[in-house]
């Protein structure tokens, strides 16, 4: 008899762990739309030049061994009937005799006009390169003899959402951008803004972090302006409301990290969802309707985890090991298992020079927690070989921050 065909889709926290905790236990396949794993708390470190893109997106090729199939496709359809999936590039479709949905979020615009046409989105290898290089070419066209306050105009930068997300983004660009000011010898100094509608910086984060967070967006010198909301956003610009004013600021770039909604491949499917179109799950992550659909990750909500874990990677990555081993008690008949998640703790990068961390209910922050926060991403990286790799690498080579220098004198 041929081995169960088990399907995997999505390469991210939840699909290349669970893929990883599959190894050797039938016929598995991964399909994913890139060639490699992103290791997302770490793409503000990407975007700083701290990090090399081999740290945080090593391809799949490397991470996962000959025994599981890797398919770099874009999934277009998934028939739950046929129990199969359509390919964007394949004719054939796969057939699955159990099927892990890993496929993630994205961004969600909130039905903001402009929002998706005009901001850069951050979630990818390839939206950090794109922003990395608008700050340049921004920087670029400054004449060193610009009047401070005509410099401040151009070099305005906002970054939407003031969620961990926002204010690590924002706090590294403040500090690569400050730092290009003065091997230019520019005149004045950046604007970097985080529009934030809620009435608190990290609104998902206890407050011991978030004097951490504060204190850090005043070193940064990020202007934080919270109850504010975006209105529209154009090429050049961005409207945004604050107690029943509005303001219209020119930026040199608007970036969006606003949260993240379901793919309309993942709307379409008739499964019991909650309102905000999120799969419902049981305990043991298989679908109410089919035992033999798994979900983790962004896409799903798990009915037994810390609140503050939804949407995180600690969450599909805690999740990918249940994942693996409920598929393997599912095909061998044992009884599959449920487990409460807890959070391990948060650890935010804040700027070139430092983080904060919180760990067994202790926040702290400074330069040593950002120490901390790299041994601590070490251990998270997916397999041993590429863990010692890379800690090897920050310890030997440093991690120390690659400047925003003229374009054509880049390293
Ligand atoms: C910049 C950034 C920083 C973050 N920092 C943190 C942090 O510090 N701590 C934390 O806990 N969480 C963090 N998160 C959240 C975390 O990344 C997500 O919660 C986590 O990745 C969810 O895992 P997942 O497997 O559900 O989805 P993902 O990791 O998003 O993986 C989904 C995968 O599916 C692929 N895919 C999607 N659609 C298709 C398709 N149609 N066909 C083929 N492939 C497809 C995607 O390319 C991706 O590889 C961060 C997110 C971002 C964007």
């Amino acid at each position: 008899m041929s081995e169960p065909r088990i399907l995997i889709l999505g390469g991210g926290f939840g699909g290349v762990f669970t893929a990883l905790n599959l190894t050797g236990a039938g016929d598995v396949t991964l399909v994913s739309d890139e060639d490699h794993f992103l290791f997302t708390p770490m793409l503000y470190e990407y975007l700083s030049g701290e990090v090399e893109e081999w740290h945080i997106a090593p391809k799949y090729g490397e991470l996962l061994d000959e025994t599981v199939r890797f398919v770099q496709d874009q999934v277009v359809g998934i028939d739950l009937d046929a129990q199969s999936v359509s390919l964007a590039n394949d004719n054939q479709s796969l057939k699955y005799d159990v099927l892990v949905l890993a496929l993630g979020g994205i961004s969600n615009y909130a039905g903001v006009e402009g929002a998706e046409q005009f901001t850069l989105p951050f979630r990818k290898i390839h939206h950090a390169d794109g922003l990395r290089k608008r700050m340049v070419e921004a920087l670029d066209h400054i004449p060193p003899d610009m009047p401070p306050q005509d410099v401040r105009r151009e070099l305005t930068f906002a970054v939407v959402g003031a969620g961990a997300s926002g204010c690590e983004l924002s706090t590294k660009m403040a500090d690569l951008l400050r730092d290009a000011f003065k091997r230019r010898a520019l005149r004045g100094e950046p604007r970097v803004l985080v529009v934030e509608m809620g009435n608190k910086v990290v609104p998902g984060m206890g407050d011991p972090i978030r004097e951490f967070v504060e204190k850090a967006l005043g070193q940064s010198r990020v202007e934080v302006h919270t109850l504010t909301r975006v209105i529209s956003v154009t090429k050049d610009g961005l409207t945004f409301e604050h107690q029943g004013t509005r303001e219209h600021l020119k930026t040199a770039a608007v970036v969006w990290t606003g949260g993240v909604k379901m793919s309309s491949l993942l709307e379409q499917l008739n499964v019991e969802k909650n309102p905000r179109g999120l799969f419902l799950i049981k305990p043991t992550l298989q679908l109410s309707s089919h035992d033999n659909i798994f979900a983790l990750g962004d896409i799903a909500v798990y009915p037994d985890a810390a609140p503050t874990l939804a949407g995180t990677a600690q969450l599909a990555f805690q999740e990918a090991s249940l994942a693996g081993d409920n598929v393997k008690a599912l095909l061998s008949g044992k009884e599959l298992r449920t487990k409460h998640f807890e959070e391990l703790g948060e650890a935010l990068s804040l700027g070139t020079e430092r983080a904060a961390v919180l760990a067994g209910g202790k926040a702290f922050g400074g330069s040593l927690a950002r120490q901390a926060r790299f041994a601590l991403y070490t251990s998270r990286l997916p397999t041993w070989h590429h863990r010692l790799r890379v800690g090897a690498s920050w310890f030997f080579d440093g991690t120390t921050p690659r400047p925003l220098l003229p374009l054509g004198i880049q390293r």
